[in-house]
């Protein structure tokens, strides 16, 4: 589950180091031996990241696509 921000507490993005107060939002995850929390910059980050490593993969070998259905 992913939480919201308390907003008394200054959550930074465990990215970026960024404070809430620089970046759009940040998501806080559970974390019992602290908060870990990435802030949207850091998320577009990682999904182009993901993104890239997709289409990487698809470069090499073309996904299993049924022809001609
Ligand atoms: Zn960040």
């Amino acid at each position: 589950m992913m939480g919201t921000i308390k907003e008394r507490d200054v959550v930074f993005c465990s990215f970026c180091g960024k404070d809430q107060h620089e970046v759009e939002c940040i998501v806080v995850g559970p974390e019992p031996r602290g908060i870990t929390a990435i802030c949207n910059e850091c998320i577009e980050i990682a999904m182009h990241t993901v993104i890239s490593v997709r289409i990487k993969a698809r470069g090499n070998s073309l996904p299993d696509r049924k022809e001609g259905e």
